[in-house]
C-alpha cells in the first residue's frame, strides 16, 4: 500500500513537491485509491483540491464518485491549464480521469510539483484497444511514484490489466459502466479482440 513520503513541512523548509500516478484498468479501484490518499491529506490538515475533466458527467458534476459511492468533491475542468489557477493556495492536487485531459496536462503537473505541491494523478493507462491512453504514459515516466492497480478478469478470474469493450462502438471517449466494459487478463483480452476481428471480417464478406 502506498505510504506518503511526508505530510508536513516546516514553513521555513524549502518546499519540494512530487507527482504520484495511480493507474490501471477499469474496475481496478483507481478512484477509491485517489479518495483514500486525499482523505488522509485532509486528516493531516492539508489544503486539497480535486479536479476532473468536464466530459465525465456520468455522476454528479462536482463530485469525484467511485463505484461504491465513496465520494469527495471535485471541480470540473475543461482545459488542463485551468488547474494552475484552481491549485493556488493548495498543498495537494488530485486529478481524476486524467486520460481524458488535453496534452498540456503533463507540463501542468510538472509546474505544480515544481511549485512544491503534491500532485496525485489517477487515470486509465490503456484505452479499450490496449494502447497507452492520452497523457498517462508521459505522466508515468515523470512521476516519482507510480501505483498500477489491477482488476480481476471477468472471464477467468486472473489478474486483469485490460478494459475490454463489449459494445462495438469505436469512439475512444465512451464513458462506460459495467455493461459496456469488462476487465480482462491479457489472454482473454486477446481472445476477445481476435473474435471481434473475425466477426467484423465475416460481416464484411456478407455485403
Ligand atoms: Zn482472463
Amino acid at each position: 500500500m502506498f505510504l506518503e513520503p511526508q505530510f508536513h513541512r516546516s514553513p521555513r523548509e524549502t518546499h519540494t513537491g512530487w507527482i504520484e500516478v495511480i493507474c490501471g484498468s477499469m474496475f481496478s479501484g483507481k478512484t477509491e485509491e485517489l479518495i483514500r490518499r486525499v482523505k488522509r491529506a485532509i486528516i493531516a490538515k492539508q489544503k486539497v483540491k480535486i479536479v476532473k475533466p468536464i466530459l465525465d458527467t456520468r455522476y454528479h458534476q462536482t463530485n469525484v464518485v467511485s463505484h461504491n459511492s465513496n465520494y469527495i468533491e471535485a471541480i470540473p475542468v475543461e482545459h488542463s491549464k485551468e488547474i494552475l489557477s484552481i491549485a493556488k493556495g493548495s498543498e495537494v492536487i488530485g486529478i481524476d480521469e486524467a486520460q481524458f485531459f488535453d496534452n498540456h496536462l503533463t507540463e501542468i503537473c510538472i509546474e505544480l510539483a515544481n511549485q512544491g505541491k503534491r500532485v496525485i494523478v489517477s487515470g486509465l493507462d490503456m484505452d479499450f484497444e490496449g494502447n497507452p491512453f492520452g497523457q498517462m504514459p508521459y505522466l508515468m515516466s515523470i512521476a516519482e511514484f507510480v501505483t498500477k492497480l489491477h482488476a480481476i478478469c471477468a472471464r477467468c478470474g486472473n489478474i486483469a490489466s485490460y478494459s475490454f469493450r463489449l459494445s462495438a462502438a469505436k469512439e475512444k471517449v465512451l464513458l462506460g459502466e459495467k455493461n459496456e466494459y469488462e476487465p480482462r487478463c491479457r489472454r482473454c483480452f486477446l481472445e476477445g479482440m481476435q473474435q471481434r476481428k473475425e466477426l467484423e471480417s465475416r460481416q464484411l464478406n456478407i455485403f
